[in-house]
């Protein structure tokens, strides 16, 4: 396995590696790396010939705000964690090699953003389209490996994609949890004991919320203030949102008809924590 620093170095590298006729499965990550990551860089080993990962804490994506600074890295660890996983390549660049100066052009995500993270935090979307576009230019991959916990993302994604027909399949994949149904990521880390034995508590109010939708409840106001309830009773976040909205599409439904997805944030003194559910109905 090989890091590497320069945008030069990599696209010299993906391209010999496309000419020579190899697949390349691509996971964009922001490092600190855990089994999250590591399933979608097997999802990523299992459909290609070569698999390549990007370690970027992208400032282009945080808000003047948040945990842009205070967000985990460990490259050490990151490289052990790769090497094990059989990554081939790790492109990891400083924020003044992927910005070196300001950019003359930034993508501005038009569609699906007025809502859930997109709406709590603002330009966030545009900075994570902005980077992928960048990305992959670099990187020239075959399929791109995207977690379902950020579900908004991969809608995003999909959409930048399309829009600027880029020649990259979108694979999206299921979200990896801890055993006690917790959402691995990187931000865990930052919990407090107390917060950590409280968090498993947005994935049982999501499980029970479509439950209850499973059992035939239609009215979605309902549902949200059930989960609200709960997550109030028994953890001391604050929540930035809980919703319900069709998906892909994220718009708005009165009822719950087809894919839908129950999405919520919650926000630890040290953690903003986000999980979801998708199902069909
Ligand atoms: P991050 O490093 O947090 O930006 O995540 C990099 C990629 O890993 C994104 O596509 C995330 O959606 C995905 N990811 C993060 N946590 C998980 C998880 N618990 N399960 C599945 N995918 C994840």
């Amino acid at each position: 396995m090989q890091v590497i620093h320069s945008i030069k170095e990599m696209q010299q590298i993906t391209k010999e590696l496309r000419k020579a006729g190899n697949s390349i499965g691509y996971v964009p990550t922001m490092g600190f790396l855990h089994e999250g990551h590591l399933t979608l860089i097997n999802e990523a080993k299992s459909n290609n010939d070569k698999v390549v990962i990007s370690i970027f804490v992208n400032p282009l994506q945080f808000g003047p705000n948040e945990d842009f600074d205070a967000y985990p890295r460990d490259i050490e660890r990151d490289e052990n964690l790769a090497r094990n996983a059989g990554v081939d390549y790790i492109f990891y660049p400083e924020v003044g090699e992927m910005y070196p100066v300001d950019l003359s052009t930034k993508i501005n995500v038009t569609k699906r953003i007025n809502v859930l993270c997109g709406k709590s935090r603002e330009g966030h979307f545009d900075g994570v389209a902005t980077v992928l576009m960048k990305l992959f230019n670099i990187m020239m991959p075959d399929r791109a490996y995207f977690g379902l916990k950020d579900a908004q993302q991969v809608a995003v994604v999909d959409g930048v994609i399309k829009d600027y027909n880029i020649p990259v399949e979108l694979v999206p994949v299921r979200t990896v949890r801890e055993e006690d149904g917790l959402a691995k990521s990187s931000r865990n880390v930052y919990l407090t004991e107390q917060e950590r034995r409280e968090a498993p508590e947005l994935y049982k109010s999501l499980q029970k919320a479509s439950q209850t939708i499973f059992d035939g409840e239609k009215d979605l106001d309902k549902v949200k203030t059930a989960v609200i309830n709960a997550i109030q009773e028994k953890t001391s976040g604050i929540i930035d949102y809980v919703e319900i909205y069709s998906y892909p599409e994220l718009e708005e439904i009165k009822e719950p008809k087809g894919k839908i997805i129950i999405a919520l944030a919650v926000k630890f003194p040290k953690a903003r924590l986000i999980d979801n559910i998708t199902f069909s109905i």
